[in-house]
């Protein structure tokens, strides 16, 4: 079925879910930071409702995935997904602080409203009454929410070893990343590089015997133009991307300090969009293969202390597009005929993905409030997101 825009009645647990909401943003849970507080409020009040959690630990010990679990224990069911960490916000832009949740005319204002706590307010408030019938789940439903999403996927790329290490195996992943409740199954991936050229520094008036970073940074540039251009040319039949290729580009090249010095450092920040099917180690291999065999001999025989790095900062796969796999037919029978549309922005979902489970990408709340000042969420998403919940339980008893 089709839902109507704009005629969302309101909720029995919409004030709850606002509630939860305001706890929520006021953790200010910024990416790379420990985030045991956030976690023991949302395990706690999950533990409380009867629900099994049990925890992921980042190796350093003070970052935590959460996972909780309900209805029988056996293969299958639904997994709900959110990340808990937030970018960062700057008091400037903003006309409240980001860390007190602001009721401004049917919006929630504040750091993670939409991106992604809004979600995960709704799951919550949703819980008291799933699991006052807990016993009528006919399939497991659950609840795993991820740290440092907005950094590299970090939380959720050591889930699917920890799923296995419990023997967890749920049919269908749903993350409910902001997509005003359409569905996306497909997103390509991001590898995030930074390549660091070290040369030797000396006065500009005497060149000679000096390896000049900068120099060999240009051609290096020059190069990754050159693969990215290859890249563009040959466009990938049938792809629902724009662009339909995986796309490679330099963001930020930092290196020198003065006119007259000859610099001894450059870097250069780049990146590969991979898309779905291809794999974006083949055209860092050719621009480690140019940095080898055509840049790094040369310097070298320059002065043997310089040379090239290049630092992985991200490795994120793509999710592949599986328009009429489970997920997608389960939010089409629960909520939207749409089509299923694949996304520009990375998430969780390729690693739900590789575990085993069939992920769709659908939440409330719209992208363009995501990562901004006086982000938003409406009282009207979180309204059709505890509809869906709804109607998810529904299903999950066998009644709908
Ligand atoms: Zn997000």
């Amino acid at each position: 079925m089709t839902k109507a825009a704009g005629t969302s009645p309101a909720h029995p647990a919409l004030d709850l879910a606002i509630e939860i909401l305001a706890d929520l943003v006021a953790f200010p849970s910024v990416s790379l930071q420990p985030n045991d507080t956030i976690v023991s409020y949302i395990e706690t009040r999950m533990r409380d409702l009867g629900m099994r959690c049990v925890r992921d630990a980042h190796e350093d010990g003070q970052r935590f995935n959460l996972l909780a679990s309900a209805g029988p224990q056996r293969p299958g069911g639904v997994l709900l997904s959110g990340h808990m960490d937030v970018v960062p916000a700057s008091p400037d832009g903003w006309t409240g602080d980001p860390f007190i949740l602001r009721r401004d005319d049917g919006r929630l204002h504040g750091r993670g409203a939409v991106d992604m706590k809004g979600f995960i307010a709704i799951v919550l408030a949703s819980l008291p009454d799933i699991m006052a019938q807990a016993d009528s789940l006919s399939m497991p439903l659950h609840v795993a929410l991820s740290f440092d999403e907005e950094t590299g996927f970090f939380g959720a790329s050591q889930l699917p070893a920890f799923f296995d290490s419990i023997g967890l195996r749920a049919e269908i992943a749903i993350i409910g990343e902001p997509t005003n409740m359409q569905p996306f199954v497909g997103h390509k991936g991001g590898m995030e590089l930074t390549t660091v050229v070290t040369g030797t520094s000396g006065h500009a008036s005497q060149p000679a015997g000096m390896v000049n970073a900068v120099y060999y940074a240009a051609r290096l540039v020059d190069f990754m133009r050159s693969c990215a251009d290859d890249l563009a040319a040959a466009p990938i039949e049938g792809s629902p991307f724009n662009p339909p290729h995986t796309s490679l580009s330099v963001g930020v090249i930092r290196g020198g300090e003065a006119r007259n010095i000859i610099p001894d450092r450059c870097e250069i920040d780049w990146e590969i969009r991979a898309h779905p099917g291809d794999d974006p180690h083949q055209y860092l291999g050719r621009v480690t293969d140019f940095i080898t065999h055509g840049l790094v001999p040369e310097m070298t025989a320059i002065d043997p202390r310089a040379g090239i790095e290049t630092h992985m900062l991200c490795d994120a796969p793509p999710l592949e597009a599986r328009p009429d796999g489970p997920a997608a037919n389960l939010v089409a029978r629960l909520w939207t005929n749409e089509t299923p549309q694949v996304v520009s922005f990375g998430t969780d979902a390729p690693f739900f993905q590789k575990a085993g489970m069939d992920t769709v990408i659908f939440g409330p709340g719209g992208m363009a409030q995501m990562h901004q000042p006086d982000e938003f969420i409406t009282e009207a998403a979180l309204v059709e997101g505890l509809q869906f919940i709804d109607r998810l339980a529904a299903y999950m008893r066998g009644g709908y």
